[in-house]
């Protein structure tokens, strides 16, 4: 990919318009009973969440989770 930074524009935390973020990590539990393995299995999804006040944003999350996702730090 050839992309010039300077063509990017910055993405900012919705709550606090903080431009830092690090990556945490969703865990999803996948039921034996749909993966047909012989126990439930744990599937990691990374996103970013704000470096400063923890929020993620909605772009982050997999559209499938948007509405599964509590945010547990207000
Ligand atoms: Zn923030």
């Amino acid at each position: 990919m050839n992309l010039r930074l300077e063509d990017t524009t910055p993405i900012e935390c919705e709550k606090c318009k903080g431009q830092l973020f690090r990556e945490v990590t969703l865990i999803r539990r996948a039921s034996r009973f749909v993966t047909n393995m012989p126990q439930d299995s744990m599937v990691p999804i990374p996103v970013f969440a704000c470096h400063k006040c923890d929020h993620v944003n909605d772009e982050f999350l997999p559209p499938q989770l948007r509405s599964d996702y509590i945010e547990i730090v207000e």
